[in-house]
């Protein structure tokens, strides 16, 4: 109890006292008043006050003008009839918590004028109960002036450090989903492609155990490594994104095709000139998982991987002779195409489909002229 105490004061510093003066201060003054009746109007008008600016607090819309307005004409009435001019500074303090911006102007002019009004007429008409507290008096006209601003700009930097604060989160939230769909990407593009391997491979040794068991357990053998080196691969990615040639990728290519008993046939050269490992990388992964969607789902015979690589930029084509079995949305059943077409968007790329007879990718990367020396940075 004494703990919670203590961090009140801590972060509230001597403003409580300063608001409980002021509550108890308009008694003061009202009590000083000649007549009973005036005592009695005092003591009305200071109780409404209170309810009243309590009330004004929570109101919304224009609700807030007619409070504020009737605030303003008891600090008035108050300043006076008892020259009690303290309610100005309840005043000040509540127009700084208004958002909008037109009232908060509004209010203020019309309370900074009647605040300044009340006070020349009470010097004017030479009060001498506010004569005496005339220093008093200027410090709360100089807050009337002061305080708003100074709430009202603290109110709107805290909203926009909250903003910027949830901005940073939401920024922070977005990398890590990007992340979390590359991840996605490669674990489907490399070990999803090596599971399938694995999965006709041991299909190839079940039908070959019987009739040739020496071959059989070859597959076996393959199946054995191609799992090691997913592995691997897993290891590899999780610890940084590889970078592969073309041409290397197409060795594992022609394994799969062998394994899966599709003819391949290869025509242009894959070893690319003046291109950027990261591009390379890219179709890499678009040639691997083209080449395993003709596994998967084509049922072709025979399958062929063209490369141009001209002044405009490379061309890529992969054709089967088997049949297309997605859609015509082509994109919508699974996460490899989607995710070739997201990839080539990166690097300006484009994918185009063709499923008239068979299947055909044809993939097309614009050529981005590379400083000699950037490439050699990269490679
Ligand atoms: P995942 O990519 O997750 O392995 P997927 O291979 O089914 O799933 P996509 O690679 O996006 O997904 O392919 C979408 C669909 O297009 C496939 O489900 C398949 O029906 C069809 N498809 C893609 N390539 C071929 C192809 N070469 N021959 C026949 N159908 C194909
Ligand atoms: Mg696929």
């Amino acid at each position: 109890m004494i703990k919670k105490y203590m961090t009140f004061q801590k972060s509230n510093g001597i403003a409580p006292y300063i608001w409980t003066i002021l509550c108890i201060l308009p008694f003061y003054f009202i009590f000083q008043a000649p007549t009973t009746v005036q005592i009695v109007v005092g003591l009305l008008l200071t109780l409404s006050f209170f309810i009243l600016y309590r009330i004004a607090f929570i109101s919304k819309g224009w609700l807030v003008y007619v409070w504020t307005l009737i605030l303003i004409a008891i600090s008035i009435t108050a300043t006076s009839l008892f020259s009690y001019v303290y309610f100005a500074f309840f005043l000040a303090y509540f127009l700084g918590n208004i958002k909008d911006r037109i009232a908060f102007l509004t209010l203020y002019f019309i309370h900074l004028l009647s605040t300044s009004v009340s006070i020349n007429y009470s010097i004017v008409m030479q009060e001498k109960l506010f004569l005496q507290q005339l220093p008093f008096v200027i410090i709360v006209w100089i807050s009337v002036i002061l305080l708003p601003f100074s709430i009202h700009n603290k109110k709107e930097r805290d909203q926009l450090e909250e903003k910027l604060e949830d901005a940073n989160k939401r920024i922070g939230e977005l990398v890590k989903l990007e992340e979390r769909q590359r991840i996605a990407r490669d674990l489907h593009d490399t070990l999803g492609q090596k599971l399938s391997m694995i999965g006709l491979k041991s299909d190839l040794a079940r039908k070959l155990i019987t009739k040739d068991p020496e071959q059989a357990r070859n597959e076996l053998k393959e199946v054995q490594e191609t799992a090691r080196t997913a592995l691997s691969e897993v290891r590899k990615m999780v610890s940084s994104m590889r970078g592969i040639r073309l041409k290397e990728e197409l060795h594992r290519i022609k394994e799969i095709l062998n394994a899966a008993q599709i003819d391949l046939e290869i025509k242009g050269d894959f070893s690319l000139s003046n291109v950027s490992l990261f591009i390379e990388n890219i179709l890499s992964m678009c040639l691997k998982e083209a080449v395993n969607n003709v596994v998967k789902h084509s049922g072709a015979k025979n399958c062929c991987i063209s490369i141009n690589q001209s002044e405009n930029g490379i061309e890529l084509s992969i054709r089967d002779n088997g049949k297309f079995k997605g859609s015509d949305g082509h994109l919508a059943e699974g996460h490899g195409l989607i995710g070739m077409k997201e990839r080539l968007e990166f690097i300006n790329g484009s994918l185009d489909i063709e499923t008239s007879e068979g299947t055909a990718l044809n993939i097309k990367v614009p050529n981005v002229q590379k400083p000699r020396h950037n490439q050699e940075e990269t490679e």
